[in-house]
């Protein structure tokens, strides 16, 4: 029997195994699967904490329906009968500018009547056309392709805000290649924004009338979709799948070394493991912590890739205190309104069921790669920052009822200007250990589909690493 090691139990290292425990039964290999987590549960930054009622997301709070993988994931696992798909007002984001919450308009004429941007600054918008297509093949920053394209204002109001709401990242620093890899292919095909969008709509129209199947309903941002229980639901069936007998908890790796008897052994602080394959599913700086014997090249490149702090906010109200609608999924915050908090997510309209009868769940993010040193504030001082920012923004003048605090002081890693490179390098360097296989949120893609598909890869590669022996 061949023996596969996983390391990390968040949703890239149990979807791993998961998969490769299948794969491997699919494909007749006789392997047997461990999965080492250094906690004492499984989930990683998945955390669905329940108290008086509330339901409070520690990290992700879903995944957008729009890319197959994490659906084609539950389905497989028998997840799907759970799933909670967001309320239809979740579809309304605002944008804070100016002591106003814009709605962020969602088409052309609704862009033309909102007040969030100026004049001057659709005029500049409207010129995207015009600009000439970038042909340096430097690796450019969102801020530099922002800029560029869309002009200053859009930059500001626009796209910094959704690189905070999702990486919590600066566009200053962060690479448009490795961020939004669809948006840089636009740009290469089509020449630009708004051409790829005319195209793509006559093509879409083109494939209607030819009755061709076409993107759902959802549109292109997809539906937030989670489940009843939280998304922990995920993470929790997804151990009971793989079984607790294949997963060790409260177990931390400290190093992968070449072993005797077999291609590996993994030593932690519990004593030695050998293993024909290893596949670390753990962030960039624990993983380079676990390889510097093995490889100091691959440990000096892994701890190239930064991470952002993060502290997460609920506040939970009695309905009845808080006088303005609460429809819509919330709001981001751009830098230069000088606020502590990046934005709200408000939690209790997005999905039923996040706070008890007649409560909302409001849910504040703050720090972010712009501002690492609020995660060391205390936590009257978190509370007094965000109940200042709900009062201005959302006129909320009297304190919560319902108060938790998260901090992650490595909450998600930046994909900076140079990151593809550094991916090729990773890349090379794994090459000189056949069998060992990186995985999770910190090479291509955070959000939650992105770390299944990374997933569906890694399995993949060790089948096929595990049949070529
Ligand atoms: C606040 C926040 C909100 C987010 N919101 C969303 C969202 O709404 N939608 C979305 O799609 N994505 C979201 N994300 C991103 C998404 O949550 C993460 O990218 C994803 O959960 C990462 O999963 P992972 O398994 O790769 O890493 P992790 O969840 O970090 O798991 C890694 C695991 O490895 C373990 N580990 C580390 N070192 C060792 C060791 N030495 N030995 C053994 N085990 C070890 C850790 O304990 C951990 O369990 C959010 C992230 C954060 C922080």
């Amino acid at each position: 029997m061949k023996r596969a090691i996983v390391v990390g139990g968040g949703i890239s290292g149990l979807a791993t195994a998961c998969l490769l425990q299948e794969k491997a039964g699919e494909a007749g290999i006789d392997l047997e699967v461990i999965l080492l987590e250094k906690e004492k549960r499984t989930g990683g930054k998945i955390w669905s904490i329940k108290e008086q009622g509330f339901l409070c997301e520690w990290g992700p709070n879903g995944f957008l329906d729009n890319k197959p993988q994490t659906l084609e994931l539950c389905r497989r696992v028998g997840a799907d009968s759970k799933l909670l798909r967001s309320n239809d007002n979740a579809r309304k984001r605002f944008i804070f500018s100016e002591g106003v919450l814009h709605k962020l308009p969602e088409n052309g004429p609704s862009f033309l009547s909102s007040k969030l941007i100026s004049w001057p600054g659709k005029l500049r918008l409207a010129m995207e056309p015009l600009i000439p297509q970038y042909r340096s093949g430097e690796d450019e920053s969102l801020a530099a392709f922002g800029r560029r394209r869309l002009g200053d204002e859009a930059l500001r109001k626009l796209i910094a805000p959704m690189v905070s709401g999702i990486f919590a990242g600066d566009p200053e620093t962060m690479s448009l290649k490795s961020c939004f890899p669809r948006i840089a292919e636009l740009e290469a095909e089509y020449g630009g924004l708004i051409k790829a969008m005319i195209r793509l709509a006559k093509k879409k129209k083109q494939d209607i009338a030819e009755g061709k199947v076409v993107a759902s309903a959802a549109g292109p941002g997809g539906v937030l979709t989670s489940f009843r229980g939280g998304i922990q639901d995920l993470t929790d069936i997804l151990s009971e799948r793989i079984g607790k007998g294949a997963i060790t908890l409260d177990e931390q790796v400290e190093r992968v070394e070449k072993g005797c008897s077999a291609p590996f052994r993994v030593c932690s602080d519990r004593g030695e493991l050998d293993a024909d394959l290893v596949i670390l599913a753990t962030p960039a700086y624990a993983t380079a912590g676990m390889l510097q014997g093995l490889n100091p090249g691959l440990t000096s490149l892994l701890h190239e890739i930064p991470y952002a702090t993060m502290t997460v906010v609920c506040f939970g109200y009695q309905r009845e205190r808080i006088s303005r609608d609460l429809d819509g999924f919330g709001y981001l915050i751009p830098k230069q309104e000088g606020k502590s908090i990046l934005g709200t997510l408000w939690d209790s309209s997005i999905f039923e069921n996040r706070a008890p009868e007649g409560h909302v769940l409001l849910r504040s993010m703050m720090g972010g790669a712009c501002f690492p040193q609020y995660v060391t504030l205390p936590d009257e001082e978190v509370q007094k920052r965000v109940q200042a920012d709900l009062k201005t923004i959302m006129g909320i003048s009297e304190p919560p009822d319902f108060v938790r605090i998260f901090r992650h002081e490595k909450a998600i890693p930046q994909y900076t200007v140079g990151h593809a490179k550094r991916l090729a390098g990773l890349e090379e360097q794994v090459k000189a250990h056949p069998g060992l296989i990186l995985t999770g949120n910190s090479y291509r893609g955070i959000g939650l589909n992105d770390c299944v598909a990374a997933a569906q890869r890694a399995s993949d590669e060790a089948i096929c690493h595990l049949q070529a022996r």
